[in-house]
């Protein structure tokens, strides 16, 4: 039976960590959220965030915007938090209406308050294996492999998904460890294949978004299996991997809910004070 990955845990001991970091600042770091209109996704995500940040002596500035805001409008909210001195990072909430193109925005964001690690500069370091800003869901899932002490040199890894947000920067990290990182997604699904690369996966992370996509009894013996996926599925949240026959096979295996999720706000906030050394430095 695997052992859990419990997100937070290592969520935890990061947090005790910035709270010592945070009081040695000479004033509290601050976070500009943006949330455009009222998703309920993105409302809670925001209170999520708002909460840790109190919970670290973090200013958790909310700038809600109307839903009928356009492009220009908020290039220009963007570039007036750049320049105000006293904002240490931005984050920019999703979903945005379909009038903004995410990227564009997100480009404008001055590489050292970008705390989500979007920006192409971030993105371009992580490349280089010399980031200090890195994208939180990718970083996260790197924080829960570190907790299992286990050497990821030479070890087969399988990425389910290769979005910008998660499966690129990883596939990036996890080449910095040594790792021998294959990356599947829709084509590796049609042409019938995803099956056979999972079953060899001795690390295995699957960010897609479908509920049961990866059989359980895919899973080889003794693998590290992260779910990122979040998914509604009969009135419950679960991941992309059929947790209770997976966890028959692998030897640690994230909880969904409970897993990959608890950690990546905390490190957003780790990447708020990351921002906020780069900035005085
Ligand atoms: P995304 O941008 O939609 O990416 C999904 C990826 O899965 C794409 O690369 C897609 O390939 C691939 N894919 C789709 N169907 C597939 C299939 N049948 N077989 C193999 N690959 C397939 O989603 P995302 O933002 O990366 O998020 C993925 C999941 O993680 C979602 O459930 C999301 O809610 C969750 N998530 C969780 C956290 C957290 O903190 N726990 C954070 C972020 C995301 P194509 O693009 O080629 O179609």
């Amino acid at each position: 039976m695997a052992k859990l990955l419990e997100g937070k845990i290592v969520a935890d001991k990061i947090k005790e960590k910035l709270k010592s970091i945070i009081q040695s600042l000479k004033r509290p770091p601050v976070l500009a959220s943006i949330l455009v209109g009222k998703d309920p996704g993105a409302l809670a995500y925001v209170k999520s965030q708002s909460k840790t940040a109190a919970s670290l002596g973090i200013a958790y500035q909310l700038h809600q915007l109307a839903e009928s805001i356009t492009e220009d409008q908020l290039i220009d909210f963007v570039l007036k938090l750049n320049a105000d001195v006293s904002v240490n990072g931005i984050i920019l909430q999703i979903p945005l209406p379909d009038n903004i193109n995410y990227m564009k925005v997100c480009e404008l964001i001055l590489p050292n308050k970008d705390v989500e690690g979007m920006h192409p500069t971030n993105i371009g370091k992580v490349l280089f294996g010399r980031a200090r800003i890195v994208a939180c869901t990718a970083n996260a899932v790197m924080e829960l492999l570190n907790s299992t002490g286990i050497d990821l040199y030479g070890k087969e890894v399988v990425i389910v998904g290769h979005s910008e947000i998660v499966g690129k920067p990883l596939a990036m990290l996890l080449l910095e460890k040594f790792a021998t990182v294959t990356v599947c997604h829709i084509a590796t699904s049609e042409v019938g294949k995803l099956k056979e690369h999972v079953k060899r996966a001795e690390v295995l992370i699957v960010a897609v978004g479908q509920a049961g996509l990866i059989k359980g009894e895919w899973i080889k013996e003794g693998a590290i299996v992260i779910d990122v996926g979040i998914n509604r599925f009969n009135n419950k949240i679960v991941g992309d991997v059929e947790f209770a026959a997976a966890q028959q096979r692998a030897a640690y295996i994230t909880p969904v809910p409970g897993g990959v999720g608890p950690l990546t706000v905390a490190i957003l906030m780790r990447n708020l004070v990351e921002a906020t050394c780069l900035q005085q430095s």
